[in-house]
């Protein structure tokens, strides 16, 4: 292809900036649907924005709280045990939490009534445990960071600011990471949920691209879902 996208993968595209009074809220039952269709059809779904830390850690924390009991809290812990940076700002942080205590239970119900197929759930929830014990460890063995670094530590994350011991600040670095956007598997079943933001937009909003017309400049920091 050349240009990153395939035919042959599903692509949902999210406009967002990772922003603190970006809503990304509003996209969660879109992503929600597209991620769990593509799963039960036995896809794989690569969710994605540019650092991996924040907008595309969001989406994955809601998702997986939307189909297993777990909370905003653990969903996130079962991301970072996977992925030690993830990390969404403050105010989607703050958005996960509004949605457990809102909106949860009724995208629960709603998401069943429209895949009733039990054929993930047993499966996630193992998988689920598993990657809260794996937290617990990596906490313990210090190879994860729940942002209390003390100054004077070293932060094993990185999300630490030197000396600053209790600290929020360690968001605004995402940016100057390596860009995480890979082009999707070679796998047939493969899809991509991405998110992202375009400098120059407007309103975040919602775009669906075939391989074909998709020209990464234009897009580029965008979220997008490509399921099969
Ligand atoms: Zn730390």
């Amino acid at each position: 292809m050349g240009n990153g996208m395939n035919k042959d993968k599903h692509y949902l595209c999210v406009m967002a900036s990772d922003s603190p009074d970006q809503n990304l809220t509003q996209y969660f039952s879109l992503c929600n649907d597209f991620i769990h269709a593509a799963r039960l059809r036995e896809g794989n779904v690569l969710i994605h924005c540019l650092a991996g830390m924040s907008r595309s850690v969001t989406v994955c924390v809601a998702y997986i709280m939307s189909v297993t009991n777990l909370n905003w809290k653990e969903a996130l812990k079962v991301v970072r045990a996977g992925r030690a940076v993830a990390n969404p700002n403050i105010g989607f942080q703050k958005q996960l939490e509004d949605f457990d205590s809102t909106r949860l239970m009724e995208e629960r119900r709603r998401l069943k009534e429209r895949y009733p197929s039990l054929a993930l759930v047993y499966r996630d929830q193992e998988q689920c445990a598993i990657m809260l014990n794996n937290y617990e460890k990596l906490l313990q063995s210090r190879t994860i960071c729940e942002g209390r670094c003390v100054m004077g530590e070293h932060c094993p994350t990185g999300v630490c600011r030197p000396g600053s011991g209790q600290q929020q600040g360690q968001r605004r670095r995402t940016r100057s990471r390596s860009e995480m956007r890979r082009s999707p598997s070679t796998s047939s079943t493969a899809s991509s949920v991405s998110v992202g933001s375009r400098p120059r937009s407007g309103p975040a909003g919602l775009r669906g691209y075939t391989g074909a017309q998709y020209n990464p400049r234009q897009t580029d920091g965008a979220i997008k879902c490509y399921p099969a």
